[in-house]
């Protein structure tokens, strides 16, 4: 037999009783035993050194040892192994002695027989399994409790701390040594995290309860030195095999990283993320919460409504890198001009607005809106630029303007668009009157986006003639809008809103095409040659299409470049100069022609004009129709067309209506002239009609 192989060990001095012993083993009903015999302890230490004894059956008295001694030894070297003593009577209290020691059991040498000891040793075996089995089992739920990221700990039904793993000893601070024996709340330190009251002891739950306690959301451990983590828990009683409750064990892990990770998502979730201001979720909720307040305490809130005046043109000609920085630097100042309690927010783009809660009365709002006009009117500085920038505000009142939220801010919204057309930079209280304007421009704009889709758009025609010898000179396309409903609208009811929606687009690229289409048309059926002016509005200049789109309306139409003109206005030009040059110096290179549009009512440097490779100046009409007034219009007038003269530019005179006008025009040598006088925009028909005749020339007396 191997020496490692399982088996029982004999160890027996007398040759006798061993032979039996081998012998009723052998014969065993329950499986014959490997066994392997010594005679002497020496032998048997010896043999317990190597693995696979499975039992020992020891006589206390050998030759080499005698007693309880002889368990002694035997013990001290493997406790693992169980022993059976074989004792005779006379020594039956030193086996009974090596059972307190440690031995499992003692048989009698006189009255065993063959079965009983076979099955005395199969016992022992089999006990002995189990309890490895056992062991390895808690082993192995030990490693597994210490290898687990969740915090263990558990109790005895009294509520003292019995096990805790690991993780557990790291954040509680308690080793398990230590907290052994403690009552769980010693070791166990919860509190409410926001009310930082102490929580009731889970596990005690558990036990009284009988059944899993599930977390407070706020839990906040606090471990022995005073560190503080948020944690999640649940707590569940611990049951014997007889389904009483004997203690409880708890479960729990750090959520500090989760907790503050959700932090910052609801905190991203209702914030501006350039401005870091609440935006428009978390404006909507304190208004609601700021009404509700006001209704029960008869307390008035005001809106107020801002929106950047050009701030378009501060984007298109600094960047959106200075744009970003500029709305940061608004933000800041609005904030510091309000009080704390006030709501301060981003809607998006250069929108914001303001919730001043518990306001006295209108006045009060008022107050605070100029408050915030003058603090804007000093410059910001952005990187090296100093800017200028001016807001305009529109002012709602809860409850006389609204009492709700969507009103509120649409009221608001509505005063604001009042402040811009009333010159920006002031504030405006809502009235009745701006919000049916707010409605009907709402209206508008829905209908603007079917228009194009629906063919419901159409241009008109409008002569330029020579002033000195009435023939046609060319024609301006003018846009009109056969609205479904209200019949045909001119441009002043919804370029603006075409402008601002951004819809002038595409609007503004089918006028392009259908202008130069029309002329050819024209051109083809063999009527007089006259150049077609578009009227090009600010946004449209400057897309980055703007050139591309002309292009390829030439190209697609046939009509040859010289025949088309863009009327620009004075404004378009002066936004940003450097890159408006260079987009006019390739609209020259196509060969199309320029026209200033309204020239007057701009900013009116004129000497910005020899930078431009413009061909016409228009003077605007407002100028034209009261130059017999007498209130200086005729002079600004004469000088218009003495620049142009001397800049070699064509002077144009738009709206001439009486023959006054004409007369004075021509008599300061104004090259052209356009108005009712001579014919209004009429449709391409009837422009036609008026080319086809055999003298184009207007009678000009
Ligand atoms: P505008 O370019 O200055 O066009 C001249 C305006 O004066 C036209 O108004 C024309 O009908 C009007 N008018 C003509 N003769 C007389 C007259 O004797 N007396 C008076 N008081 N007015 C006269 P309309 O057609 O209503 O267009 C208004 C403005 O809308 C245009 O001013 C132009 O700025 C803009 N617009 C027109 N069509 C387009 C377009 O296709 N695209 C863009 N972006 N703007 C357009
Ligand atoms: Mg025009
Ligand atoms: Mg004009």
């Amino acid at each position: 037999m191997a020496d490692n192989d399982e088996c029982v060990l004999i160890i027996e001095s007398d040759p006798v009783s061993s032979t039996f012993i081998r012998a009723a083993l052998a014969d065993a009903r329950d499986g014959p035993f490997a066994i392997h015999t010594v005679a002497t302890l020496k032998d048997g230490l010896a043999r317990i050194t190597r693995t696979g004894i499975k039992a020992i059956l020891l006589n206390l008295f050998l030759s080499d040892s005698e007693g309880i001694e002889t368990f002694n030894k035997l013990y001290a070297v493997n406790s693992q192994i169980p022993i059976l003593i074989l004792s005779d009577q006379q020594h039956e209290d030193s086996a009974k002695l090596a059972i307190q020691r440690g031995a499992q059991d003692y048989l009698l040498t006189g009255l065993i027989d063959a079965h009983s000891l076979s099955r005395a040793i199969r016992n022992v075996m089999q006990r002995q399994m189990a309890e490895e089995a056992l062991y390895l089992e808690k082993e192995r739920a030990q490693v597994t409790l210490n290898s687990i990221g969740d915090a263990v700990i558990s109790t005895d039904i009294a509520g003292n701390v019995t096990y805790l793993n690991i993780v557990a000893e790291r954040m509680t601070g308690w080793p398990l040594a230590e907290a052994k024996g403690q009552p769980f709340t010693t070791v166990f330190h919860l509190i409410d995290g926001v009310t930082r009251e102490r929580l009731t002891d889970p596990m005690i739950m558990a036990i009284n309860e009988n059944q899993s306690v599930g977390l407070n959301i706020n839990s906040v451990l606090i471990r022995r030195d005073g560190f503080e983590a948020p944690i999640e828990d649940s707590a569940a009683p611990i049951h014997d095999r007889g389904g009483h409750v004997t203690g409880a064990v708890i479960v729990f892990h750090d959520v500090s990283e989760a907790r503050s990770m959700v932090q910052k998502m609801s905190h991203s979730a209702q914030h501006d993320y350039l401005t870091d201001l609440p935006n428009r979720l978390l404006l909507n909720d304190r208004l609601t919460q700021t009404i509700a307040l006001a209704h029960r305490s008869h307390k008035h809130l005001a809106i107020l409504f801002i929106d950047l005046d050009h701030f378009k043109d501060i984007n298109d000609t600094m960047g959106h890198l200075i744009g970003d920085k500029l709305l940061q630097s608004v933000a800041k100042r609005l904030s510091a001009a309000v009080r704390h309690s006030d709501t301060v927010s981003r809607q998006g783009g250069d929108e914001f607005i303001i919730l001043l809660n518990d306001v006295e009365h209108a006045m009060a709002a008022g107050y605070s809106a100029s408050k915030i006009l003058s603090t804007m009117a000093e410059q910001h500085t952005v990187d090296e630029h100093n800017i200028d920038v001016t807001i305009s505000i529109g002012i709602s009142i809860f409850p006389e303007d609204g009492t709700d939220a969507e009103t509120l801010l649409k009221n608001a919204d509505a005063a604001m668009y009042h402040a811009k057309e009333n010159g920006r930079n002031n504030y405006q209280f809502f009235k009745q009157d701006m919000h049916d304007k707010a409605v009907e421009r709402l209206f508008l704009e829905r209908g603007l986006r079917q228009a194009l889709m629906h063919n419901e758009f159409i241009l008109h025609f409008q002569p330029k003639v020579n002033l000195q010898t009435g023939v046609i000179t060319g024609s301006e396309a003018l846009i009109r809008w056969l609205h479904p409903t209200r019949g045909l609208l001119l441009p002043e009811q919804f370029i603006k809103i075409a402008e601002e929606s951004g819809l002038i687009v595409p609007i503004g690229q089918w006028v392009l095409r259908e202008a130069c289409r029309q002329a050819r048309a024209w051109h083809n059926l063999g009527l007089a040659r006259i150049p077609i002016a578009v009227n090009i509005s600010s946004v449209e200049f400057r897309q980055e299409t703007l050139l591309d789109n002309i292009r390829t309306a030439l190209a697609e139409t046939g009509l040859e470049p010289q025949y088309l003109e863009i009327e620009l206005t004075e404004s378009v030009l002066l936004q940003n100069i450097e890159s408006t040059t260079s987009v006019l110096h390739a609209l020259k290179d196509i060969g199309i022609q320029i026209a200033i549009d309204d020239f007057g009512t701009g900013y009116s440097s004129l000497s910005y004009l020899h930078h431009f490779p413009v061909d016409t100046l228009k003077i605007d009409q407002s100028f034209v129709r009261d130059m017999d007034k007498g209130n200086g219009e005729a002079t600004i007038v004469s000088a218009i067309i003495g620049l142009g003269n001397n800049l070699k530019l064509r002077v144009s005179a738009e709206g001439v209506e009486t023959q006054n006008q004409l007369a004075f025009l021509q008599a300061e040598r104004c090259e052209e002239g356009q108005g009712v006088y001579f014919a209004p925009p009429v449709d391409a028909q009837a422009f036609a009609t008026r080319l086809g005749t055999s003298n184009i020339a207007y009678n000009l007396h």
